[in-house]
């Protein structure tokens, strides 16, 4: 790593620490020739495969416009989208995996979207996974009708142990 200031090309490492929930290393550096400082951040290249074939770096934004389109109308704010982004590149980072099918990534946003809003959900999905038909909007829906029945009784019991 060439000191930014006269290029040369040693340096000492003068702190490290964890940034961004430990997903990075953030070094301070001492350049030997000049003594000035600067800093260099290291992090795990997440690369996401799209069906053509082309990688591209994982991106939280790419996730949050994605998502805010199928938000549109609904009563979703910027810093629960941000949260979503979040939640879906740990879940991605979790597969342990260096490149990601961008199928996954999709895959990743339907759990915590399914949770924040049932519209944007339909939207999203329905587009994502292909929806042809009525049929799989009904299935989708009885299928969500399910998981908001079932919460009442997961609360009841929530309550029961404290
Ligand atoms: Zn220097």
């Amino acid at each position: 790593m060439r000191c930014p200031f006269c290029r040369n090309d040693d340096s000492r490492v003068v702190d490290s620490r964890e940034a961004d929930e430990g997903q990075a290393i953030r070094r301070r550096r001492s350049c030997t020739a000049c003594g000035k400082r600067f800093t260099t951040v290291e992090e795990a290249v997440l690369a996401v495969v799209k069906r053509s074939g082309v990688t591209e770096p994982f991106s939280r934004d790419k996730v949050v416009r994605g998502v805010a389109r199928a938000c549109q109308g609904r009563p979703v704010d910027p810093d629960a989208l941000a949260l979503l982004a979040h939640q879906v590149e740990e879940t991605v980072r979790a597969s342990g995996t260096a490149e990601v099918p961008s199928h996954e990534v999709g895959m990743a946003i339907l759990g915590p979207l399914r949770e924040l809003d049932a519209v944007a959900y339909l939207r999203f999905a329905s587009v994502y996974r292909n929806f042809s038909c009525v049929a799989d909007f009904e299935a989708e829906i009885a299928d969500l009708r399910g998981r908001l029945a079932a919460e009442p009784e997961d609360q009841g019991t929530e309550h029961e142990s404290v």
